[in-house]
């Protein structure tokens, strides 16, 4: 430390000769909001006119701080580096900051991660799924949300996803009060309790095995089923709904107990019937390592900007293919198109691949993020595209600007009848 402020600091420089003369000129985050759910995109500019690459860093929750991030503390150390040096930037970053890892650095830093596979495609003329190997499969497979307020409303739902080819739903129905997550309730549903839109356990326990008995009655033995908990629930209550899930033969069950319990996650996959789905809260990948490591998953879900992006997120999916763990990336509204183009290139060249989680952006996205991947038939395509295949538009995404305490004000509603806080 004393030899940092000791002497004059010198700018950031190359530590080999470029073999070009190529090097990153500008580093920038960009924040959009076409869906509502604010986005964070990293553009990497180079000295060669017109060659530049896109990264996810989309942290919704805490998007200020990570364009603060790579503003104030990670462009500095790029500027002058040839975009080449993936490996070696992307340690350095993660190393900079002494206490590393953590969802705000680790998004910063899979901005510019991605940004520069990106970067490298356009170099190289190939999409990047061809510069990490090429292609096992043709595309992946994906799933949708069907929601609703009533089972009734969600098996609909769930109909029309299957109209167009999806074979794989997450089925989530609303509770009184609150709702359930990914699916609305019924406002005042508690009168005389203090939190009167609260959600309650009890009664989630004993509807989501109704939910899934009538999905599988109506909507058919073929279709996958797949259920989010999104971290609500105790290890015994999560093993009880798991046992009684098991006629039902989900896919997999996601997330069933919060983070702060994963060192019981072993104990919770002994004894759940069905593949146990975990990850997409990591906010490291050593953390992410040691779910697989530990015995922890069936299925590893990551949301790959909070890692690091696509560089760590490599050794992990080597990782699951070595030990039997399978793949599937986290991906709703909260993840930019150019991530999910990153999600689909790790997802169409390893053999460890489940499932991909799906969304269907909408037009005003489409029109900021041209190139936005779309579900055909069941399936996302990867680009053929150099890079990612995915550009920005900033005239249109500067049309789209994120509104403000969205997040901090919902998280705060997300209580117990009782008032006590639950995890949004
Ligand atoms: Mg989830």
């Amino acid at each position: 430390m004393n030899q940092l402020f000791d002497g004059v600091i010198p700018e950031t420089q190359a530590p080999w000769p470029s073999r070009d003369g190529l090097r990153i000129t500008r580093v920038r985050p960009i924040v959009t909001a076409p869906e509502g759910v604010p986005l964070v995109v990293v553009r990497v500019d180079t000295s060669e006119p017109g060659l530049y690459g896109l990264g996810c860093a989309t942290f919704t929750q805490r998007f200020h701080s990570v364009a603060e991030t790579v503003e104030k503390h990670v462009a500095p150390m790029l500027i002058g580096r040839h975009p080449a040096d993936i490996e070696d930037i992307t340690r350095m970053v993660h190393l900079s900051s002494y206490w590393r890892g953590g969802p705000v650095l680790n998004n910063a830093l899979s901005g510019v991660d991605q940004a520069l596979w990106d970067i490298a495609g356009k170099r190289a003329g190939m999409p990047v799924y061809e510069l990490l190997g090429g292609r096992v499969r043709a595309a992946a497979a994906l799933y949708l949300h069907a929601s609703g307020a009533s089972i009734e409303e969600t098996l609909e739902r769930a109909r029309q996803i299957m109209a167009t080819g999806v074979t794989h739903v997450r089925v989530q129905v609303g509770q009184p009060g609150l709702g359930s997550y990914g699916a609305p309730g019924v406002g005042g549903a508690y009168p005389g309790h203090p939190h009167p839109d609260g959600w309650d356990v009890q009664h989630y326990l004993r509807t989501t095995p109704e939910l899934f008995a009538r999905a599988r009655a109506e909507l058919g033995e073929e279709v996958r089923l797949l259920h989010d908990v999104h971290h609500r629930l105790t290890v015994k209550q999560a093993i009880g709904l798991a046992r009684r899930l098991e006629p039902f033969r989900l896919f997999f069950l996601e997330d069933p107990i919060p983070l702060e319990l994963y060192d019981r996650l072993p104990e919770l996959r002994e004894a759940a019937p069905m593949p146990i789905a975990v990850g997409e809260q990591a906010g490291s990948v050593a953390d992410a390592a040691r779910l697989v490591s530990r015995g922890g998953v069936d299925i590893l879900r990551l949301h790959v900007s909070a890692i690091g992006g696509l560089t760590p997120a490599r050794k992990l999916v080597a990782l699951c293919e070595l030990t039997g763990v399978g793949t599937a990336w986290h991906a709703p509204a909260d993840v930019s198109p150019v991530g999910a183009a990153a999600n689909v290139a790790l997802d169409v060249t390893t053999p460890a691949f489940a499932i991909q989680e799906g969304h269907v952006y909408n037009d005003a996205t489409h029109e900021v993020f041209p190139g936005t991947l779309a579900p055909r038939d069941g399936y996302l395509y990867p680009h053929d595209a150099p890079g990612w295949g995915v550009d920005l538009d900033e005239t249109a995404a500067a049309e789209h600007p994120p509104a403000t305490h969205l997040f901090e004000r919902w998280a705060a509603t997300v209580r117990r009848p009782d008032g006590g806080i639950e995890a949004p």
